[in-house]
């Protein structure tokens, strides 16, 4: 199993709006919380343990109420697309909770 780390800054990960082309919404908050409940991943529909450091958009998503989540290795994948996204040097790159 790789070692699970984190390549781009926080800041990074909350301006990706991942979310953004899926669905009518409003009131959309995004956050990097570590989970409490095990969440699946709406990229890779992968089942993270509770503890996982993962992205969370909360709102009205097509007329209710909704959390969805993405972990962080597609994160990744989403920033590798992005120009303005800054790389972290491996130097600099840190380790995150388990998944
Ligand atoms: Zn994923």
């Amino acid at each position: 199993m790789s070692k699970n780390v984190q390549r781009y800054t926080d800041s990074d990960y909350l301006s990706l709006d991942p979310f953004a082309d899926d669905c009518e919404r409003s009131m959309v908050k995004f956050s990097l919380p570590t989970t409490r409940k095990p969440h699946p991943c709406s990229f890779c529909q992968k089942r993270k343990r509770a503890g996982t450091k993962m992205f969370c958009e909360r709102g009205v998503i097509d007329g209710g109420f909704q959390s969805t989540y993405a972990c962080l290795p597609c994160l990744e994948r989403e920033c590798d697309m992005r120009d303005w996204a800054t790389r972290l040097p491996t130097s600099a790159v840190f380790a995150v909770p388990n998944v």
